[in-house]
């Protein structure tokens, strides 16, 4: 078939139409980018077009009329095997070949006469130099993607906005160990959510469908393959919008952060148990002192807790000039007492003698302690020694008027002996004075005993009966 040249329009009348087609078509066929031949049944060249003649570097004229053999040698064998499964009617398989740097693919087709029998076959050379370049370019980027999500535990999503519908990489399910031909229900975008942090996980979505979030951020719980759930965090963006500014595609990636979660979850349920265990640890320390402070009879501080008060109290009296009172309080002929009515009753005794003078005393700044066996003491701060003598009268009247009965004792009741000391009686070179203030409430208690008991002696001042 001659090449067409400058040819007149097809349209010019009406008569040349037909003829100018057919010149058109001879255009087409030699212009077209890809090299076209017809080979008869005896594997002869009928018509090779310009396209084919570059690529096989034979002119037309040279090819037609001449075997496969003759003209492309290094590949008659195939077009023949084309041709004769073209009269078997059997199909051609495409073929690719290489011919110096370029790859050619070469499909055949039958062509049949009018009879309905194959003729020949004609045959397409397509040069995919470039799409094999760019299929392997694209081959070995796909390697490295999914190196790079699989070393790193995650799997790119990418969400058409219309059709609700979602592609996944393949390591969404290699991930998750999940079934490489699990249902297709997987493809719809929120199916795969687990049902408490849906809503959550739409709203994130709607956020950044409506603009008032640039990215996509949401944490939630997806099926395993094993059965168990995963801890899922998702990040994407929008990377299509349509005409009207409307997002198309979500793109995004998801990586398993189950590892991670459940690590933060052992370490805030570590920091609760510490933090528990700080407090009852506090609350032991605290129960702890109270008791190595308190008298386990009677509740009241014990002997050790008031020397450490009257230790603080003398110093603060002495520094700062103000008074202070020192009481010692002695159950008389507690003994008998215990001996008459028992030990559990003297027990008793002591408790609401203990009791009725925290009564008295707590109403002040002062406080009372039980100093040890049947003997109290109470601390006065700023107390003048009539003040105290007036407290400590105060007492003689409550414990009395307990009205303990003590039938073995001259007043018939249950009563005490009152010694009082005070800072202001202490001479200004006193040494631990606040031992010395006992030292001299004891004495003055001595003398309210030996004078008879039930009543207070101050120091100092033992002729004042
Ligand atoms: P005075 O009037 O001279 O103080 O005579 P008293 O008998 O009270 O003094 P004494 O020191 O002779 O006896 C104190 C008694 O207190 C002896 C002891 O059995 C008793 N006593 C000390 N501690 C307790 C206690 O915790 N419970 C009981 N029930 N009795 C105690
Ligand atoms: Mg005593
Ligand atoms: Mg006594």
């Amino acid at each position: 078939m001659p090449s067409s040249k400058s040819r007149n329009s097809p349209f010019d009348t009406q008569n040349e139409r037909g003829g100018d087609r057919l010149l058109q078509i001879e255009a087409v066929y030699d212009k077209v980018p890809v090299g076209l031949c017809y080979l008869n049944r005896d594997g002869i060249f009928v018509t090779v077009n310009d396209q084919l003649s570059r690529m096989l570097g034979v002119s037309s004229d040279h090819a037609a009329g001449r075997s496969v053999e003759d003209v492309v040698p290094d590949h008659a064998a195939l077009l023949r095997a084309s041709l004769v499964a073209a009269l078997k009617e059997k199909p051609i398989p495409d073929h690719k070949m290489q011919r110096g740097t370029e790859t050619l693919m070469i499909s055949a087709a039958p062509v049949t006469n009018d009879l309905g029998e194959v003729a020949g076959i004609s045959v397409a050379y397509t040069n995919i130099t470039n799409m094999t370049q760019i299929s392997e370019r694209l081959a070995e980027i796909e390697q490295r993607t999914t190196y790079a999500l699989e070393s790193a535990g995650q799997w790119i999503w990418d969400m058409n906005i219309a059709t609700n519908r979602v592609w996944r990489s393949p390591q969404y399910r290699t991930l998750l160990g999940l079934d490489p031909a699990s249902p297709a229900a997987e493809n719809v975008a929120w199916d795969i959510v687990h049902p408490d942090d849906k809503a959550r996980t739409i709203e994130a979505f709607e956020d950044v469908v409506s603009g008032r979030k640039p990215h996509f951020e949401a944490v939630y719980r997806v099926q395993r393959g094993s059965g168990g759930e995963a801890w899922i965090l998702s990040r994407g963006k929008i990377v299509e919008y349509g005409p009207d500014g409307s997002p198309l595609r979500l793109l995004a990636t998801s990586v398993d952060i189950s590892s991670q979660k459940q690590i933060e979850e052992e370490l805030s349920l570590t920091v609760r148990l510490r933090m528990e265990l700080e407090r009852k640890l506090l609350e032991a320390n605290r129960k702890l002192k109270k008791l190595s402070e308190s008298d386990h009879l009677t509740s009241l501080p014990n002997r050790r807790k008031f020397s450490r008060l009257l230790k603080r109290e003398y110093e603060r009296a002495r520094d700062d000039g103000q008074p202070l009172a020192l009481l010692m309080i002695d159950i008389d002929y507690f003994k008998a007492y215990n001996d008459v009515y028992g030990h559990l009753a003297g027990d008793r005794c002591l408790v609401q003698v203990g009791r009725v003078l925290s009564k008295v005393i707590g109403k002040g700044t002062g406080v009372v302690a039980r100093f040890g066996g049947e003997e109290f003491a109470a601390l006065l701060p700023g107390a003048s020694v009539d003040e105290a003598a007036d407290i400590a009268a105060t007492l003689l009247e409550a414990v009395t008027g307990l009205q303990l009965d003590h039938e073995d004792v001259p007043a018939g009741r249950t009563s005490v002996s009152i010694g009082i000391s005070a800072l202001a009686q202490l001479p200004p070179s006193t040494q631990d004075g606040a031992d010395a203030l006992v030292n001299l409430a004891d004495r003055a208690l001595y003398e309210a005993k030996r004078a008879g008991r039930g009543r207070v002696r101050v120091w100092g001042s033992f002729s004042t009966d």
